[in-house]
């Protein structure tokens, strides 16, 4: 089946699908196939009561269901459907290869299935990066949206893929949001116009190798038709552009914060502009938005707007819904979240800020600091973090199970910086890192929780852990109001 066709091709009637994971993926694929005609089988790792449950639901449409073994392929199998988290070198998987079974991801089988329902499929605006992926696609969505389109921000971020591509609304065009786990499994798909925002290690122990993870990241920029962005200040993106076959005439769009060269978005003089998608590129800019119309404007968070712009700019919206999109847009909770003000002191959550890539972005957007880290360190170093922020930290409280990690390297590149070390993981910890980091602010400065660190060793999620700060904050800020 060629990568352009669509589903309304494939005769699913009697095939056999085996679907691997029970989950927010698994279960809408099995019914999707189901409905086709698909004999399908479920397998699944996990035998708990939920897994019950849900296999209970799905037996009683007629599909089969596999409880506690997801390792052994059945017999008659003609594709995989995975859930994109399974790791690449389940048995599972390498007997699909040994079997010539293809294998494919959640995206992949929405791609594929669209059309499905009769409508015109909707093409896709593809973001992928290690980090700034849902800030950017919803920043997309909000543009396309002021420019009257019809769309929504799917994938890896809210509404399902496959609920967008066969549910009843109908799109003009999707914002896509791609993990590096989705793309590996997505060999066919082909976005209008795609983004790598930047590339730094992450999930090495799934994919193996950087060099692995860059490669499935790259697969974004397969046989696009527009425009490939890449991030200027990030050459490894650059380099998947180069490596990517595309259709003819797919131009490579480059962003940065400084000045713009000719097919390239950038920053003149506070003013966001493109000199990429006008009439003359050697010697013509247009304006697209103000700095401060971008919500928060901090450097990395400006370059998720120009590559948003970027996309939308490639799908041909006019400058002046770039700078509505931007306006009207609003971050979602805890990235880089503004909560309060005590004293002339500002907090400010960004408890999304999970891995060292991006609390460096968000360190770099403050002058002076009194810096809440630590939590679980998942592999990762921390000596180029702390001594590229060295200078602007007032001081450090650190929590958390990995945070010796992050005192030492602060000990090597920041002896003179003050450190809290908080020796307690119970529900009080958090408002006694506020009340520590408070004694150390001065007036001007921004208390920043930015852990660089997983957060599941005190907290359920980041959310949560954000939530614990932010509560922590205001109770502190009704108290000195
Ligand atoms: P993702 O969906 O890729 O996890 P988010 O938009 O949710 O990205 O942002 C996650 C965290 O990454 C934010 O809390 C912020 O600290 C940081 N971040 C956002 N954009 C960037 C960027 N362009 N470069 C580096 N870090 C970023």
């Amino acid at each position: 089946m060629g990568s352009q066709e669509v589903s309304s091709t494939v005769d699913w009637q009697g095939k056999h699908v085996t679907v691997a994971g029970l989950g927010v993926s698994g279960i809408p694929a099995a019914r999707a196939l189901h409905e086709r005609g698909a004999l399908v089988t479920v397998v699944n790792d996990g035998d708990d009561e939920r897994a019950r449950a849900q296999a209970a639901e799905l037996e009683a449409l007629g599909i089969t269901v596999r409880l506690g073994d997801g390792a052994t392929l059945p017999p008659s199998t003609e594709l995989v459907v995975t859930a994109p988290g399974w790791q690449p070198d389940k048995p599972l998987f390498l007997a699909a290869a040994e079997a010539g079974v293809p294998v494919w991801g959640d995206v992949e089988l929405a791609w594929r299935l669209r059309g499905d329902n009769g409508r015109k499929p909707a093409p896709w605006l593809a973001v992928t990066g290690t980090n700034g992926k849902t800030t950017t696609v919803r920043m997309l969505a909000s543009i396309l949206e002021a420019a009257g389109l019809r769309t929504a921000a799917v994938g890896n971020i809210g509404v399902s893929l496959l609920d967008a591509v066969l549910g009843e609304t109908e799109y003009d065009v999707l914002a896509v949001e791609l993990s590096s786990y989705q793309l590996h499994w997505a060999p066919s798909l082909r976005a209008h116009s795609a983004a790598v925002l930047n590339l730094a290690p992450d999930h090495l122990d799934w994919h193996g190798s950087m060099a692995a993870y860059a490669a499935d990241k790259g697969r974004v920029y397969e046989g696009n038709t527009v425009a490939c962005v890449y991030n200027a200040a990030d050459p490894a993106t650059e380099d998947l552009v180069r490596e990517a076959d595309v259709e003819e005439g797919c131009r490579a769009i480059g962003f940065t914060l400084g000045a713009p060269g000719p097919s390239q978005l950038g920053v003149v003089d506070g003013i966001l502009v493109d000199r990429a998608f006008v009439a003359n590129r050697q010697k013509q800019a247009q304006e697209l938005a103000e700095v401060t119309d971008v919500n928060p404007p901090a450097p990395h968070n400006i370059a998720n707007a120009l590559a948003a712009a970027a996309l939308a700019r490639a799908f041909g919206v006019e400058p002046a819904a770039v700078r509505d999109g931007l306006r009207a847009f609003r971050p979602d909770a805890h990235r880089i979240e503004h909560v309060a003000d005590i004293g002339e002191v500002r907090y400010v959550d960004d408890s999304k800020a999970t891995n060292t890539h991006a609390t460096e972005a968000s360190l770099a957007a403050y002058d002076s600091i009194v810096w809440i880290a630590g939590g679980l360190a998942k592999g990762a170093t921390f000596d180029e973090l702390v001594t590229g922020a060295a200078k602007r930290l007032r001081g450090v409280v650190l929590i958390g199970a990995d945070r010796a990690l992050i005192r030492e390297a602060l000990t090597r590149h920041a002896p003179e910086v003050p450190v809290v070390d908080l020796d307690r993981t119970d529900t009080g910890a958090m408002s006694e890192a506020v009340a520590r980091a408070a004694e150390l602010a001065r007036p001007g400065d921004t208390v920043l929780l930015a852990p660089a660190c997983a957060s599941m060793d005190m907290f359920t999620n980041y959310n949560k852990r954000g939530e614990a700060f932010a509560d922590a904050v205001r109770a502190r800020a009704d108290e000195s109001a």
